[in-house]
């Protein structure tokens, strides 16, 4: 390959050399006019990246696949997938490609890999083309969740190529460096069982057990094992994913990871009123993958991994399902556990608060919550100057859409369960570290990602700003903090542009 790439970075190319039956060697198109959008400048010193290297140009054309060096071999991975209940057994990386893997400074390996970068032999009808709003979405809303702590992949840097792509109108290309702690996916899983090569899908577990879930490694059934870490880690994500609002839009079994890591930032949003049925993608159109059905997805989908897994489970099928079933009857309490902890933490409890106290208080502001329609975000950040005394905010947040007959009997049921609340001693402080100030508002996302495509960068530096220190209330930043006016409307995103 030309150029030459930063000198102390080393691509590992473990997953192209190990499973040449899932990847497939393939090149990122040139880009005509590589622009730096946004650079994500700790995490690639975390990689042992110089971030003056990776803005110019010969960084930016490492960021994009243009330059690589001569030991990468970038592959486009295979995968299947079931896309809202259908089986595809082909999908694959159809405008993606792993670059490879490389050492992050907490020793662990890192899967560097490039969305947008040119049709591959995955693309069926597909351009192979990103655009910038999409990407940088991406790049925003997968930051925001790492800084709420949320396991997600991670963005290094948007790139805009300088190539116009056909969507409804002409929009700027880009592609987008992600890293991740890896791609497996459910569907990885679902397509190597598909082969009917039983060696393959041994290694691609082994090869999951070594990446993410080395003590199931030691197990006396080690894939009944790396079943088992995924159902928790799956169970874990998703109650986060519904503590802090977040919907992520196209729960595809090929866009559920192994590691536990949130993937694929689509049609995903963060619900301002609190709505149970709450589902922002154009395209989900029955509701599949509302917020209330999240957890239940989860468990479908694991249920397909079980199905894949099964011929490692155990010689004879009738105990392998035996085995699955009761790993996969886990998901369920644990996934309770986790929310309800979670819960816990919100509303400022001690740990070790018993349920029966607990659990009617957190039942009831559930449904208050579901009947006023309150800014779930706004709300929990504002019980925290509750838990200090004043009750005003977050009063204002149950009262903000409620008409004016019910207004009365929704404040006294707010102060009634305030007062029962407060008698158990809620730590503020420790509410203001999970309850989050500065989410990606929708509103604030979509005029950051016009201004992007514009080519203006102020919106989306000072969004990233904001949601960078998610936690942290800063003077100046009410903007950030506010939900959407009513004049944007009922929310809609877009997948696959
Ligand atoms: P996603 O909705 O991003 O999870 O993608 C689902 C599948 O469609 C994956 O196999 C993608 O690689 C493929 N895909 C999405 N957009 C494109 C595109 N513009 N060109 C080629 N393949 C695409
Ligand atoms: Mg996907």
């Amino acid at each position: 390959m030309s150029g030459i790439a930063h000198p102390t970075v080393t691509f590992d190319d473990r997953f192209a050399r190990e499973f040449k039956e899932m990847a497939i060697p393939w090149r990122a198109e040139e880009a005509p006019d590589p622009r730096l959008l946004v650079l994500n400048e700790q995490l690639a010193t975390e990689l042992g990246l110089d971030p003056a290297f990776l803005r110019s140009p010969e960084g930016l054309r490492l960021l994009i696949g243009n330059a690589i060096p001569a030991e990468a071999s970038p592959v486009a991975q295979a995968y299947a997938g079931h896309q809202f209940g259908w089986y595809a057994p082909r999908l694959g990386d159809g405008r993606a490609l792993l670059l490879g893997e490389i050492g992050h400074a907490d020793g662990q390996l890192r899967d560097v890999h490039l969305k947008g970068s040119g049709r591959t032999p995955f693309a069926r009808n597909g351009d192979g083309q990103a655009v910038v709003g999409p990407m940088v979405r991406e790049y925003i809303v997968s930051e925001s969740m790492h800084a709420l702590n949320i396991p997600t992949t991670r963005s290094l840097a948007v790139v805009a190529t300088g190539r116009p792509v056909q969507r409804e109108t002409l929009l700027p290309g880009a592609i987008l460096t992600r890293v991740a702690s890896s791609h497996l996916r459910v569907g990885s899983f679902q397509y190597a069982r598909s082969t009917d090569d039983i060696g393959l899908l041994r290694r691609l577990a082994g090869y999951a057990l070594a990446r993410h879930y080395q003590a199931g490694a030691e197990a006396e059934n080690r894939y009944l094992a790396l079943f088992r870490a995924v159902i928790s880690a799956q169970a874990s994500l998703v109650a986060q994913w519904m503590l802090v609002g977040f919907v992520h839009g196209v729960m595809n079994t090929d866009n559920m990871t192994i590691s536990g890591e949130t993937l694929d930032y689509g049609p995903c949003a963060f619900m301002e009123g609190f709505d149970p049925a709450a589902v922002f993608s154009s395209i989900d159109e029955t509701g599949r993958y509302a917020y209330r059905n999240q957890p239940l997805v989860a468990e479908w989908n694991l249920a397909r991994l079980a199905e894949a897994l099964l011929p490692l489970l155990h010689d004879d099928q009738e105990q392998a399902v035996g085995l699955a079933v009761e790993a996969l009857s886990g998901f369920r309490r644990q996934y309770s556990e986790a929310w309800s902890a979670g819960m816990k933490a919100k509303l400022g409890f001690r740990e070790g608060l018993d349920d029966d106290t607990a659990s009617p208080l957190v039942d009831e502001l559930v449904a208050l919550l579901q009947e006023s329609r309150a800014d779930y975000t706004s709300f929990f950040r504002h019980l925290g100057k509750a838990a200090r005394g004043q009750d005003e905010p977050a009063r204002g947040q149950i009262l903000g859409t409620a008409v004016l007959e019910t207004a009365h009997l929704d404040t006294a049921r707010f102060d009634a369960w305030v007062t029962r609340w407060r008698a158990l001693g809620p730590d503020a402080d420790a509410m203001d570290r999970v309850n989050p100030v500065y989410i990606p508002r929708n509103h604030l996302v979509e005029e950051a990602l016009a201004a992007a495509t514009g080519g203006n960068l102020g919106p989306l530096e000072r969004l990233m700003d904001a949601v960078a220190s998610p936690f942290d209330e800063r003077p100046g930043l009410e903007h950030y903090a506010t939900a959407a006016p009513e004049s944007f409307g009922p929310y809609r995103t877009f997948c696959g542009t």
